[in-house]
């Protein structure tokens, strides 16, 4: 097969966009998507500063070296979740990604922070997935607050986002219905939250992952098993594998004519307060979500 565009042979092959790359092609094919994807919400601007939520992952690292590429002034920030088989290289894994790349990193270790996953997961009496998504959103909004960013870019592709919104849909969640997408404007005590990723699927990621030789972290964590987001994302291959194309039109339609129909028909939330402890916005009486958690750790 020859490339779509210099008719060198092709080493990447898209289905969805019945076409095909040669490596360079295909680069530039990914960054023209990432950059597209940003102008066309103004996720951010040329001189803010955005700091980028970093797993270790594939996605997670392939959105920080694109927006490097792109000059975007960015830092990265690692939540080190203190999970013992799967945090320490996952740690390893980004801070070699940042040093190779001159990119500085921000590191909150969740064990000093009081807060170890594995010491929260032998407390808890409900799914530690929940409770660990919780304190992430938390230390990342609290951390670009603090440190003064304009706004924090996570690596959520366009897998994650059309399986998140099917998700949503199943459930007919109006609250997330009326605000999912890939622009989260900033409000009091919560920093702009961006998904610059949003058009790219997780295949097309992947070999821009591979074809930059970035070294990713893979080892699963060890608490994930029955997660619904995999049976979801399959459905989503095989509907893609059926009908090329179709995740895209998908969630642009939603962000078209979805999301601001259920924005415009959604009561708004409970009115937020700051946590009595902490500051941070909650919609509890007295402490927020994270306070509790600490204050059950140190009982
Ligand atoms: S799978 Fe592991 S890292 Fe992911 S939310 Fe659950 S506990 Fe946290
Ligand atoms: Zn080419
Ligand atoms: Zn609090």
């Amino acid at each position: 097969m020859k490339c779509r565009i210099c008719k060198e042979e092709a080493v990447v092959a898209l289905q969805s966009h019945n076409t095909a790359f040669c490596a360079q092609c295909f680069l530039n094919f990914f960054t023209h998507q990432v950059s597209r994807g940003i102008a066309m919400f103004d996720l951010f601007q040329a001189h803010e500063r955005i700091l980028v939520a970093l797993s270790g992952g594939k996605d997670s690292l392939a959105l920080c070296l694109v927006l490097k590429e792109l000059d975007y002034k960015i830092a990265g920030l690692h939540l080190d979740l203190g999970i013992p088989s799967s945090s320490p290289k996952a740690r390893a894994c980004v801070e070699g990604f940042c040093a190779k790349h001159s990119i500085p990193l921000h590191i909150v270790d969740f064990v000093a922070e009081g807060v170890g996953i594995k010491e929260v997961k032998a407390k808890l009496r409900r799914p530690i997935c929940s409770a660990c998504g919780t304190l992430k959103r938390y230390y990342f909004n609290k951390t670009a607050l603090d440190l003064g960013f304009d706004a924090l870019a996570t690596g959520h592709n366009l897998d994650d986002e059309v399986s998140r919104l099917f998700s949503n849909t199943l459930r007919w969640d109006e609250s997330y219905l009326s605000k999912q997408g890939p622009y989260l404007p900033a409000s009091p005590g919560f920093v702009r939250k961006v998904k610059p990723l949003w058009r790219v699927s997780e295949f097309v990621t992947a070999n821009y992952a591979f074809l930059k030789d970035i070294d990713i972290h893979t080892a699963p964590c060890p608490y994930s098993q029955g997660a619904s987001f995999p049976v979801l994302k399959n459905l989503m291959h095989n509907l893609e594998l059926a009908m090329p194309g179709r995740k895209l039109d998908f969630y642009q339609g939603f962000l078209k004519r979805g999301r601001p129909y259920f924005a415009a028909n959604t009561q708004p939330e409970n009115t937020l307060k700051p946590c009595q402890k902490c500051g941070y916005p909650t919609a509890a009486e007295d402490l927020c979500s994270v306070c509790r958690i600490k204050e059950l750790l140190a009982s």
